[in-house]
């Protein structure tokens, strides 16, 4: 807990900043990083956090006077060691967020309500699944609404009761020497009720566990590690009225034998013959949705790269397909007949182009 920042910095105030000094710049980093408008970004969540921990100890007289002179030890050795997640972070802010959102979780009148957790799923699809695009069916495990209490945990026909122990507040106020300490309540969880006729099927989690086939629509152009958003589909909330959390797939594309990829660009290779090289040829070549005729020409070098436009992948962000990049690779031939010999000697005595002719003229020269 030592490597925290200062909570001053953290607001971006001045050690003296009045208490409107520091709502309006909590107020700037709440809306800037409140998770509703940053769903998914962890930075943008521990930043959330950070500032509200920091607005919820300088806002309070006692704990700011605490902070200022003992730091975050201070706060620690009393028990004050700040909201430990969004729950307590919205039953201590809730009057702010209801004048900052136009919601809010005000304990007064309303239980607390939480997201359901994210979910991940890898995924495995094949090179052309992924350059085309494809649908697939996934068989998730997960925590889903219970059907018999739609979520509620109780029996048929009876209600859950407000907490005795809190009052319903689902807080517990704990004295610590002189200093009190908020905690949530170990009876009702911080639910502020209980369920005394817990639901047969859930007993009275209000959850149960299934498994749930989702149909996954995955777009042409998606890349290895692309990662796609299920609104929902993730385990539903624990608290009844509260909303799911999302399923987020991971995908893993396997290699393709022929094709490698380069962004939107597809690349190979293709074993051509010396002869062709140097007479030029058309061969055929395989493209990801066909192939193609491919004119080698006259004197083509070890390397050459040969570009098919429009014959790649498509774009996820504009839908523009890259290009087929071919590398042309020489063969020199292994086994030779005697006539072939003969006359490759006989070309070689022909020809003036010989790489040790070069040389020699290069020593001439020097
Ligand atoms: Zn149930
Ligand atoms: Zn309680």
């Amino acid at each position: 807990m030592t490597d925290k920042r200062d909570y001053y910095e953290v607001l971006g105030v001045a050690r003296d900043a009045t208490a409107p000094d520091l709502k309006s710049a909590y107020r700037k980093l709440a809306i800037k990083y409140h998770p509703d408008k940053n769903p998914g970004d962890r930075e943008a969540e521990e930043k959330f956090k950070e500032a509200s921990e920091a607005y919820e100890v300088l806002n309070d007289d006692h704990k700011r006077q605490i902070y200022d002179q003992f730091g975050h030890r201070g706060l620690e050795n009393s028990g004050h060691s700040g909201p430990s997640g969004f729950e307590d972070i919205f039953s201590s802010f809730g009057d702010i967020f209801e004048d900052f959102f136009g919601f809010g979780s005000s304990n007064r009148s309303r239980t607390r309500v939480q997201r359901g957790s994210d979910l991940r799923y890898d995924l495995k699809i094949d090179f052309m699944e992924a350059a085309f695009g494809t649908e697939k069916t996934i068989t998730i495990p997960k925590l889903d609404t219970c059907s018999e209490c739609h979520g509620s945990g109780c029996q048929e026909g009876t209600f859950p009761e407000t907490c005795a122990q809190c009052q319903g507040t689902g807080q517990f106020i704990q004295s610590q020497g002189f200093f009190k300490v908020k905690t949530s309540c170990p009876y009702c969880r911080g639910q502020g009720k209980t369920i005394p006729n817990p639901c047969p099927k859930c007993r009275g989690a209000g959850r149960v566990e299934i498994t749930k086939k989702v149909q996954v629509k995955i777009p042409a152009g998606v890349d290895n590690g692309s990662r796609l958003r299920l609104n929902g589909e993730g385990e539903a909330s624990p608290t009844e009225g509260g909303v799911p959390g999302d399923l987020y797939v991971v995908l893993n594309v396997k290699p393709h034998q022929f094709f490698q990829r380069d962004e939107t660009d597809v690349i190979c290779a293709v074993d051509i013959s010396f002869t062709q090289a140097a007479l030029g040829d058309d061969i055929k070549i395989p493209t990801l949705a066909s192939e193609t005729m491919l004119k080698i020409p006259k004197g083509t070098q070890y390397g050459d790269v040969f570009r098919l436009k429009g014959e790649g992948i498509a774009s996820l962000r504009n839908g523009r397909r890259g290009d087929q990049i071919i590398k042309v690779i020489i063969k020199t031939p292994i086994k030779l007949s005697q006539k072939q010999e003969d006359l490759l000697k006989e070309f070689d005595k022909l020809d003036s182009n010989k790489i040790s002719n070069k040389l020699k003229n290069l020593f001439k020269n020097l």
